[in-house]
């Protein structure tokens, strides 16, 4: 049987604004209930208003380990004013820029969740280059650019602890059936071909690999 979340934090996660559809939100869940095993933190690239952080919360709630969500809150390239993804909701009318750690505060609230995340405001990159800590588990879900998924994967990839989880979400193998690029396929064959990674699971857009070596 998968491992599900209780219907009320499944209830949270539909509720919530964003990005993250329920079939992979729930393997996304499974694969974070069992890299909490490890007893390590698990960490997300893109939290956005929350939508996945709610199951990484619950996941790392369980297992008694602490969730870090990371964005700089401004949005990514696609979901600025004038594009498809653009929600003008997110904007703060007194700065004129997407905003997004407000609805993010008050949906991990709602879900009674707070406790168990720490929310990292900043740039993937300059976070990555401070960052000393093995993970259990590293979600990427951040900026769609080869800039930014590239960055992401070189920045958090070496931090997975071996046994650990690496979970790329918008991978798309054909071109056509992306819709913001596929920097994600990109780096999910960047991962595969360092012989460091693993895969454990596709589903959808969802890719789980496992770290089982040590050259990245
Ligand atoms: N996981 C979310 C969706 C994330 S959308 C959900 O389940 O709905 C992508 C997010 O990545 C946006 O909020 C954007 O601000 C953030 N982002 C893009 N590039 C980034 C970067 N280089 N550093 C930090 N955050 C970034
Ligand atoms: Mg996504």
């Amino acid at each position: 049987m998968p491992t599900a979340p209780e219907p009320e934090i499944l209830a949270a996660f539909e509720a919530a604004k964003g990005f993250m559809p329920v079939r992979e939100g729930l393997a996304l869940y499974e694969a974070a209930v069992g890299a909490g095993r490890l007893g390590l933190p698990l960490l997300e690239v893109g939290t956005y208003c929350g939508r996945s952080t709610i199951l990484l919360a619950d996941a790392a709630r369980r297992s008694g380990v602490t969730a870090i969500t990371v964005d700089h809150h401004r949005g990514s390239e696609e979901q600025q004013p004038g594009w498809d993804y653009h929600d003008p909701s997110t904007v703060d009318p007194e700065v004129g820029l997407m905003d997004t750690l407000p609805t993010f505060r008050r949906t991990l609230r709602k879900a009674g969740l707070e406790d168990h995340v720490v929310a990292v405001v900043g740039r993937s990159p300059q976070v990555a280059a401070f960052w000393r800590s093995p993970l259990g588990f590293v979600f990427v879900d951040g900026g769609h650019t080869d800039e930014h998924a590239g960055a992401d994967y070189e920045g958090w990839a070496p931090h997975v602890a071996e046994g650990g989880l690496l979970v790329i979400h918008d991978v798309f193998p054909e071109p056509e059936d992306e819709f913001t690029g596929q920097a994600p396929y990109r780096v999910y064959l960047r991962a595969l071909d360092s012989g460091a990674f693993e895969e454990v699971s596709a589903t959808d857009s969802l890719r789980v690999l496992r770290r089982t070596g040590a050259g990245i």
